[in-house]
């Protein structure tokens, strides 16, 4: 049998491509192949209303597990409440979701099952066993060497409470404690009154992820909310590259998607919208011409890389760690709600990366930007 898509790796690119591919052709037929015994691996995957084309909510909400009508963000001197829905993908109701339209459509996942090589035309799974497909998709995930990066490190941990949180919204930026280590923020989703997600975030200059220490903020943050006990239901941690040298998204066969092929927001470390708008214009054409609309959204986007890399050099090589906070102060002191959802979503315009850029400049160190020879301090391997 030759499949419509074979798709390597069952993790957020994947999920995208399947309900987007179900929802526009849906008699395709889709295998899926990951080497996980459950699709999504362990993550809560957030995203901004604005980063989901219009038209395109239907496709996303099979996996969506909780939305919120605003969230919040908070710097010393600077609390905003911004009016644009926030919403996140949990890996449980991911895996059941994508799991459900696979076998709705007739299709196949292959979990358990480890890729050793993915060509135009096949994928072969450890064992010698060949999926043919008239379109083949590698999404397995970040591999390699990110180049030249800046890093964002976060451990998160989900919570049981024993009395309410204080706010029904999230607050996707608590930068009001100490900014050690680089810019250093909390990020809290509340899933419920009493279920909770708290995430000590760095933009940092190199991938550590110090554990202990971690959690011991994250449980300071729990007690200067007021809450007195909890239980601890998941933990969650990793380290992303925000990347300033790495080359954008190409477009060959088989296509390369997701993390794996650079379709990720540079300036934010998140795959979503990026992955999504591949998932998108992958979906609306036949098999055969998955490449060629990938290029074509590749070209649209470059640019908006292009600018979201030159951020990340700015951040991570002219601002001193201690005074990267200000530079999300000022964006969020000063841009309106739907320029920042533009540049999350990878949409801005050039009037909107100018006032990105506009503003008084936080403490520089410009010997950092030009300083040679460039060392990466990235030790990968990711996969
Ligand atoms: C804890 C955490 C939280 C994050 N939060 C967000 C967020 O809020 N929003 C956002 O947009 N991004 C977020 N990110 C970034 C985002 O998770 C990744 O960039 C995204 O998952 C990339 O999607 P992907 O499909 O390319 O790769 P992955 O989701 O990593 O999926 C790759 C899949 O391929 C499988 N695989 C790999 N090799 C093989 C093989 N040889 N054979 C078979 N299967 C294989 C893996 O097991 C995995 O399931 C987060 C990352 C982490 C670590």
């Amino acid at each position: 049998m030759t499949f419509d898509y074979v798709v390597a790796g069952g993790g957020l690119q994947a999920g995208l491509l399947v309900s987007a591919l179900l929802h526009a052709q849906p008699v395709a037929k889709v295998a899926v192949v990951e080497r996980a015994d459950r699709l999504g691996g362990n993550h809560t995957w957030s995203f901004h209303a604005a980063d989901v084309p219009a038209g395109a909510w239907p496709v996303v909400a099979p996996l969506v597990g909780a939305s919120w009508p605003g969230y919040r963000v908070r710097f010393p001197g600077c609390r905003r409440t911004l009016k644009t829905a926030y919403h996140s993908i949990a890996s449980d109701g991911f895996d059941r979701a994508v799991r459900r339209l696979l076998a709705e459509s007739g299709g196949t996942l292959r979990l358990n099952a480890e890729v050793t090589a993915v060509a135009a035309d096949r994928v072969t799974l450890a064992g010698g066993e060949e999926l043919r497909g008239r379109c083949v998709i590698d999404a397995r995930g970040a591999s390699g060497d990110p180049g030249r990066c800046g890093w964002q490190t976060f451990l998160g941990l989900e919570v049981e409470l024993d009395s309410p949180w204080p706010d029904a919204l999230p607050t996707v930026m608590d930068a009001t404690g100490p900014q050690d280590g680089g810019y250093r923020f909390v990020y809290a989703l509340p899933f419920t009154p009493t279920r909770v997600l708290v995430e000590d975030t760095a933009f940092a200059d190199t991938p550590v992820v110090d554990k202990p220490p971690l959690r011991e903020r994250v449980a300071d943050y729990l007690q200067a909310a007021g809450v007195v006990s909890w239980r601890v239901l998941r933990e969650e941690s990793g380290a992303l590259p925000m990347p300033w040298a790495a080359a954008a998204p190409t477009a060959g066969v088989p296509l390369l998607a997701g993390a794996a092929g650079g379709w990720f927001h540079p300036a934010t470390g998140y795959s979503f919208p990026a992955a999504l708008r591949l998932a998108l214009a992958v979906a609306a054409v036949p098999p055969e011409r998955a490449t060629e609309a990938a290029a074509a959204l590749a070209a649209r986007l470059r640019w908006r890389l292009g600018f979201a890399r030159f951020l990340n050099r700015l951040l991570f090589r002219a601002v001193t760690p201690s005074g990267r906070w200000r530079v999300f102060r000022r964006l969020y002191r000063d841009l309106p709600d739907a320029v920042l959802g533009r540049f999350y979503a990878l949409e801005f315009t050039a009037a909107d990366a100018a006032r990105v850029l506009v503003g008084r400049p936080p403490p520089l160190d410009l010997s950092r930007l030009f300083a040679l020879p460039e060392v990466s301090p990235c030790p990968p391997p990711l996969r």
